[in-house]
């Protein structure tokens, strides 16, 4: 074999695709680029975010000094901070931390967007009722939420969860403003969860808008929508600040698992974002057989770069098969309204990208000093200021995204070309 300079760096190539010494990113990934030693952009900007928000005894005085400062921004309302809950490992451990350990006065605000998990709910009732938390619930008008899926679906993008995780959001907004509450906790970690690399979704108001515009029927009611003049009112008039704990701690998930079980009975659910019905046929089927994305990539790896994993055993982990529980796509169909046909249709007709619809994202790249200014006081993070008002789209590569990724799924090039 030809020693060329990639090999010659000790990088690993499979076939035409290379990958990270450190950690399971590829080729494959978007925007991925290798440094002499091998190791992709993603692995470093993980070093980068470990330098800047530290843990130990670095972390706590960051997290104490925050937690007064919440105390002080309460004093005479009746709550400190909302913790968005959702029944899974993160959000459950995070009321634990800010009732036991920090002592604030804690509002529970969920979004039921009808699709929960007997075993979330029954983990939400438990640690709420455990610590005495009360709870500010938004429910969705069911067929409202059913018309907005489908037109998702409709529109072949792969963005699925989006109306989800905007609704959360605002949900968590919501209650805030109701009672003069100035911060929001966020159960992200880059160490456990990883930062989706740039291209696999986008997210905002105005793209949910033009999907169901297009594709969808009826008015968007009683979903919550982060329209861009709410979200500047909440942040610029009521000071909301968001703020991820999370990040200054040492968290092992696998630890904080047994923890939550041994102290409020919580229950494991098998697997990330597994709380909700929906988020496991996103992630478990729709993703990886219709675009080729694989979310255990970015969580693998990041739990890799933060010494949680071995290398070895994530690669064997994402070579086993996703588990699937047929059950749930039957479900999908019926309460979404789709034949065994259509269904079809959806899964093989040609994916669509977020560039090739209306989107806030013009206007956050014109607004990119602005919301600077806004990520350096705390209310919004790092990573949205750089994912939407830095990174430029490339149209190119966005359209060939998913053609160009085909992570070895056979089915859906065949499906396509049949199309
Ligand atoms: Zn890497």
């Amino acid at each position: 074999m030809e020693l060329t300079p990639d090999n010659a760096t000790g990088a690993e190539t499979l076939g035409a695709v290379r990958q990270c010494v450190r950690c399971i990113y590829d080729t494959r990934i978007p925007r991925i680029s290798f440094d002499r030693a091998g190791v992709c952009n993603y692995c470093r900007q993980h070093e980068d975010l470990d330098r800047e928000y530290p843990t130990g005894a670095d972390g706590r005085a960051v997290l104490d000094a925050t937690v007064e400062e919440m105390k002080r921004a309460g004093k005479g309302k009746p709550y400190d901070v909302v913790i968005g809950v959702s029944g899974g490992c993160d959000s459950s451990y995070m009321l634990h931390l800010a009732k036991k350990e920090f002592g604030l006065r804690v509002l529970a605000a969920h979004f039921d967007n009808t699709y929960n998990s007997r075993i979330a709910v029954e983990n939400i009732q438990r640690v709420l009722g455990a610590l005495d938390i009360d709870l500010f619930t938004h429910v969705v008008d069911n067929a409202e939420f059913q018309r907005v899926y489908r037109s998702f679906f409709e529109a072949s993008v792969p963005e699925i969860d989006t109306p989800v995780d905007l609704a959360l959001a605002a949900v968590h907004y919501m209650a805030a403003s109701k009672y003069g509450i100035k911060y929001i906790w966020e159960g992200h970690s880059f160490r456990t969860e990883g930062i989706s690399p740039p291209g696999w979704f986008y997210m905002d108001a105005k793209y949910v808008q033009s999907i169901h515009r297009r594709y969808g029927d009826g008015k968007i009611k009683t979903l919550p929508m982060l329209w861009m003049h709410r979200w500047l009112k909440w942040m610029v008039i009521n000071r909301i600040r968001k703020f991820r704990p999370l990040y200054y701690l040492d968290y092992n998930k696998e630890e904080t698992k047994d923890f939550l079980s041994k102290t409020y009975g919580w229950e494991w659910y098998g697997g990330h974002h597994m709380e909700n019905r929906t988020a496991y046929f996103v992630n478990n089927y729709y993703l990886p057989r219709k675009f080729g994305i694989d979310l255990r990539y970015s969580e693998l790896s990041a739990l890799i770069r933060s010494g949680q994993l071995d290398r070895r055993e994530a690669l064997e982990r994402i070579a086993e098969e996703k588990p699937f529980d047929e059950g749930i796509l039957a479900e999908i169909k019926r309460r979404v309204g789709f034949s065994d046909v259509e269904w079809d249709d959806i899964m093989s007709a040609p994916v669509s990208h977020y560039t090739q619809h209306p989107t806030y994202k013009r206007r956050f790249e014109q607004m990119r000093l602005f919301f600077f200014a806004l990520y350096k006081a705390g209310y919004v993070t790092k990573s949205f200021y750089h994912k939407f008002c830095v990174l430029k789209d490339d149209v190119v590569e966005s359209k060939d995204l998913f053609q160009t990724l085909g992570w070895g799924d056979d089915e859906r090039s065949a499906g396509r070309s049949a199309a």
